[in-house]
């Protein structure tokens, strides 16, 4: 219902699949959390999983460092909702472990599992099994000796640490590969995805690695995810954030769905910035009606407005909005006001308006009720809003005028 998503032409990558998830090739860019339980707890791993799969995570991956972790990994991936990947550091035991765990996908780090015939065996076990591996490349945990080549951490070793990887899996013809090369530092990750994307067509798993707590990391990774996105460049993506996982798989899919790259399952809530014209607390009123959708899987756009003189019109394009005005809210449909509530009930009509359009449509909401009522009232307290304040809300000509009469008197 809401408006047709924009397109971005993308890199042409091959695909795979983690699972049932396609990833890279024209699949839909897909979203990646990760689960910060141990592993071996699996009644609340698998919550987490089923939390997240809620939040639009399409593939999830669990620590597997332990025996421990590999045998909950076992009971772990056939209850899963969704695919489950196992990452791998230092230990190519563990991979191996998790392979016989079932699990769809591996992500191993190359900076961290080095000795070649330690790499060739999970490889050449995942060949056999058909299962994916990510070629995890981070920043923080480069191999030495390409930190001491480069100088340095820079995106050339980076690339060339995932480029070492590939060779070792061409070895055993073990081709099931994604990438990332995840840094903390947004330009250098963007540099290393866009050198990595010239020189490979395997599907890229965009990152920024510990990008940190709210909102700074959100900030952080959204900068590097986006302007790789905007370039065509990126089959998979997770933010990785200082707090609970549902917060990346909700970043995650409200950045494809914001860029068009996914089809908008959730509410897209809009709100002004309010201004000295409100008439409510926007910011209370829009925080209450986005806990209200939080858990609703509406496809609409629904604008809160602090007042009814610029509202309507400023929202005209969502799908349902509501203004405030003379104590009442005034709820617009694509622009139309359709019906006046009392201010203290309009997040309650907002759902209520909402689950009507989604079941029945724009038009037939437009027909639900005589919208001349609603028309006539909004003008009234619209028109009554400009008599008090006028045009100027925030009495500039007067502040003006006071202004320079302390200082030039
Ligand atoms: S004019 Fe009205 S709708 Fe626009 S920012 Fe101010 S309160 Fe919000």
């Amino acid at each position: 219902m809401t408006s047709a998503p924009a397109t971005f032409p993308r890199k042409a990558t091959r695909q795979i699949h983690v699972g049932k998830v396609a990833v890279g090739g024209d699949a839909p860019i897909s979203v990646q959390s990760m689960t910060i339980t141990k592993t071996a707890d699996v009644e609340g791993t698998l919550q987490q999983i089923y939390a997240l799969a809620a939040a639009g995570c399409d593939i999830v991956r669990c620590t597997c460092n332990e025996i421990e972790a590999a045998e909950g990994l076992a009971q772990i991936v056939p209850r899963s909702p969704v695919p489950i990947i196992a990452d791998i550091h230092h230990q190519y035991k563990m991979a191996l472990a998790a392979l016989e765990a079932g699990v769809h996908g591996l992500r191993l780090n190359p900076g961290n599992i080095r000795k070649p015939e330690h790499i060739k065996a999970v490889a050449s076990e995942a060949r056999d099994r058909k299962v994916p591996i990510r070629i995890g490349v981070n920043g923080g945990s480069l191999d030495p000796s390409l930190y001491e080549k480069y100088g340095g951490l820079t995106a050339d070793a980076m690339v060339e640490s995932a480029q070492m990887e590939m060779r070792y899996f061409d070895e055993v013809g073990f081709d099931l590969i994604k990438i990332s090369v995840k840094a903390s530092n947004v330009p250098l990750m963007v540099e290393a995805y866009r050198k990595l994307s010239a020189v490979t067509d395997h599907p890229l798993h965009l990152g920024v690695t510990e990008a940190g707590p709210l909102p700074g990391g959100l900030v952080k990774a959204t900068a590097g995810i986006a302007a790789l996105l905007l370039e065509g460049i990126g089959d998979t993506i997770r933010y990785s954030l200082t707090a609970d996982p549902v917060e990346e798989a909700r970043a995650g899919r409200q950045l494809l769905e914001s860029l068009g790259l996914r089809e908008r399952k959730n509410v897209d809530l809009i709100a002004c910035p309010s201004c000295g014209r409100a008439e409510i607390d926007v910011i209370e009123v829009a925080n209450r009606a986005q806990a209200a959708f939080a858990d609703k899987k509406l496809p609409l756009q629904i604008a809160v407005m602090g007042c009814v003189v610029n509202g309507p019109g400023e929202a005209r394009e969502a799908d349902l909005g509501i203004a405030a005005g003379n104590k009442r809210g005034h709820l617009f449909v694509k622009g139309r006001n359709v019906a006046v509530v009392p201010e203290s009930e309009m997040v309650e009509a907002l759902v209520d308006w909402a689950s009507f359009i989604h079941e029945h449509g724009v038009e037939a909401a437009l027909q639900r009720v005589d919208t001349t009522i609603a028309e006539r009232e909004a003008a009234r307290d619209r028109n009554a809003l400009l008599d008090e304040k006028g045009t100027d809300a925030n009495q500039s000509a007067e502040k003006i005028v006071e202004i320079r009469r302390t200082v030039e008197g």
